[in-house]
């Protein structure tokens, strides 16, 4: 079958062929329907020949959806033909953070070699994947596989990082969304359907920004020496209660502490790698609370999932065959998609 792959370490991605698997024991091969392109993607393509905490070659691809077409023989609760989205990341599965449904916080993550489908094992880009339990797979019943794949982390991780929060996201509270890309446009839908906030979108593309708009953005704006006025006179002169970074580089970092009100809480998704200094007194305004969430929880999987469902959420999907693969890599390299590239092998 043919598949996206990463050969090796600070090697570029290619477009191969490899052996379909067969599933054993409690494993379930899925034909994949679709599978989202992320932008960690990218920074796993970018790692270089140190690489990540996990080994490749491997098949990349961590958004996915599609239909069970064999199981192991230990699987008795899926049938053949159920359509599924992928709870993407696989922890070991026994400790107490996995048991509960944490995977993404596994106790174990250090000594497993993946962090998930498409990060150390073979993912999503590719005509078929195999799922190591049925306990990862979500059924979408009639929703598109084109819009449940980018929901297992586009969507997933900002639901996440937003629930984390809520408490500050009560009514008069205003939450700065930094780079409304995949994650971005659907963190402002997430917020706008579950929370009374105020959303203000800040990116450096108009396509982004008029994007963000239809996504219900109460604000949108640009990125200049002044962003971080606009964003505290549009709350009131105090700053932001929220800001989710979506990018979290050097500027960005210091885009979101210079627009944080004092008490406020900075969330850093985006992983590009920027630091920020804590240090009292520093950039961040007293009372501040800086996390940094990954990915989801199993059953905020089935939340996000049941909200796709019901229509309040609506990924903005470019489509590409896999055959394109590497164009929509390149597309998405150079900042030219409108919400996720979703791949169809
Ligand atoms: P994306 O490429 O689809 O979107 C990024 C957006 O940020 C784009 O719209 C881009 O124009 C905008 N942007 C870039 N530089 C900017 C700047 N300086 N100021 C404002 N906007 C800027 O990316 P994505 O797939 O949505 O992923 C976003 C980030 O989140 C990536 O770093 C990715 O690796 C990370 N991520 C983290 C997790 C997690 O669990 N923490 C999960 C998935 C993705
Ligand atoms: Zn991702
Ligand atoms: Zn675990």
């Amino acid at each position: 079958m043919r598949a996206l792959r990463l050969p090796g370490w600070g090697l570029p991605a290619i477009l191969t062929d490899v052996e379909r698997p067969s599933p054993r024991d409690g494993e379930v091969l899925l034909r994949v329907e679709a599978a989202g392109l992320c932008h960690s993607d990218l920074h796993v393509l970018d790692a270089g020949p140190a690489g990540m905490p996990f080994p490749a070659p491997f098949t990349l691809g961590h958004e996915i959806a599609g239909r069970v077409e064999a199981v192991g023989p230990a699987v008795t609760d899926v049938a053949l033909g159920d359509p599924v989205a992928v709870y993407g990341p696989w922890g070991c599965g026994e400790c107490p953070r996995c048991r509960a449904g944490m995977d993404n916080y596994c106790d174990r993550r250090a000594e497993l070699p993946w962090a998930g489908a498409g990060l150390g094992r073979d993912g999503g880009m590719a005509e078929y994947v195999l799922v190591p339990s049925a306990r990862h797979l979500e059924p979408i019943g009639e929703l598109d596989p084109l819009q449940a794949a980018p929901m297992t982390d586009a969507a997933l991780t900002p639901y996440h990082a937003i629930q984390r929060c809520r408490p500050a996201l009560g009514e008069g509270s205003t939450v700065a969304v930094i780079g409304v890309g995949g994650l971005g446009h659907l963190a402002i839908q997430i917020l706008r359907a579950m929370t009374p906030s105020r959303v203000f979108a800040v990116d450096v593309r108009d396509e982004a920004l008029s994007l963000a708009d239809r996504c219900g953005a109460h604000l949108s704006t640009g990125i200049s020496g002044d962003t971080s006025r606009v964003l505290r006179t549009a709350s009131g002169g105090h700053g932001v209660d929220v800001v989710l970074d979506f990018v979290g580089t050097d500027s960005t970092l210091d885009l979101s502490a210079g627009s944080l009100r004092a008490d406020g809480e900075l969330v850093v998704v985006g992983s590009g790698g920027g630091r920020l200094s804590v240090r009292k007194p520093g950039a961040l305004p007293q009372g501040a609370r800086i996390s940094l969430p990954f990915w989801g929880t199993r059953p905020e999987l089935t939340e996000v999932i049941s909200l796709g469902r019901s229509g309040a959420l609506h990924v903005e999907v470019e489509r590409f065959p896999l055959s394109a693969a590497l164009e929509a890599l390149a597309r998405l390299r150079s900042g030219q998609l409108k919400g996720r590239a979703v791949i169809v092998p």
